[in-house]
């Protein structure tokens, strides 16, 4: 099964995007993950995306439509049709979504399903800035929704917890802005390509919005 999960920075495609590749077998591809990891190891990818990132912009295309083709070609010869992949935060723009029709052509792999998560923007905001990852472990935790027991220190691990450098309040403003302009059309892209789309209501409890996902996965 092949899936791509939309939805706005903070709406949970990380969080859920883990649980249901854990659940069906798939392999979970995000390319904010995947900069991220650029940037800590200094790499020319990681160094040209870094002040894209920072600013809250996005990162042009033809560096994500490399990335994206280095990884889904390495994960087809990997995985040889089983299991699948899905895709987080990506594509996020109508040419990347273009790129990545090309890309799955050419690999002879298809898309079965299309997974919007909605959560309106002003819990949004509340979930980015809230937000403190530990960096040992990659906990994650909020403080206006799952605290962590000492402020500043992971419950999990003791770790020091960090704000993500594009967690503070105008790179906030700008990443949910570029959602709505450039990716948020998308979804009427692959209404209009057929594919199959459905929306989950996001701004419910983890457990329950990962069961509807599940469900509309199995459905
Ligand atoms: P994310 O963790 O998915 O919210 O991504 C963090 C940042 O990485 C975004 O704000 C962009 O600057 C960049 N990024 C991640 N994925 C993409 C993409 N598909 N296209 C362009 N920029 C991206």
């Amino acid at each position: 099964m092949n899936v791509i999960l939309l939805g706005a920075p903070g709406a949970g495609k990380g969080t859920q995007g883990e649980l249901l590749a854990e659940r069906h077998g798939l392999r979970r591809i995000s390319t904010g993950d995947l900069l991220r990891e650029a940037v800590r190891n200094g790499t020319r990818l990681g160094l040209e995306a870094k002040r894209y990132m920072d600013a809250g912009e996005l990162v042009p295309d033809d560096i994500i439509l490399g990335l994206a083709r280095e990884v889904l070609g390495a994960s087809k010869e990997n995985s040889a049709g089983e299991g699948g992949f899905l895709l987080d935060g990506f594509p996020r723009t109508r040419a990347q979504a273009e790129g990545l029709d090309r890309l799955l052509a050419e690999l002879g792999l298809r898309l079965d399903a299309v997974i919007v998560i909605d959560v309106p923007n002003e819990i949004l905001i509340k979930r980015l800035s809230g937000r403190r990852t530990c960096t040992r472990c990659g906990a994650v935790f909020n403080i206006y929704f799952d605290p962590p027991r000492t402020p500043g220190t992971c419950s999990v691990c003791g770790g020091p917890l960090e704000q993500r450098s594009d967690d503070e309040p105008d790179t906030i403003r700008r990443r949910l802005e570029v959602y709505q302009a450039q990716t948020e059309p998308l979804v009427q892209y692959y209404v209009d390509s057929g594919a199959v789309v459905r929306r989950i209501d996001g701004d419910r409890p983890v457990r329950d919005v990962f069961e509807d996902l599940t469900k509309a996965l199995e459905s």
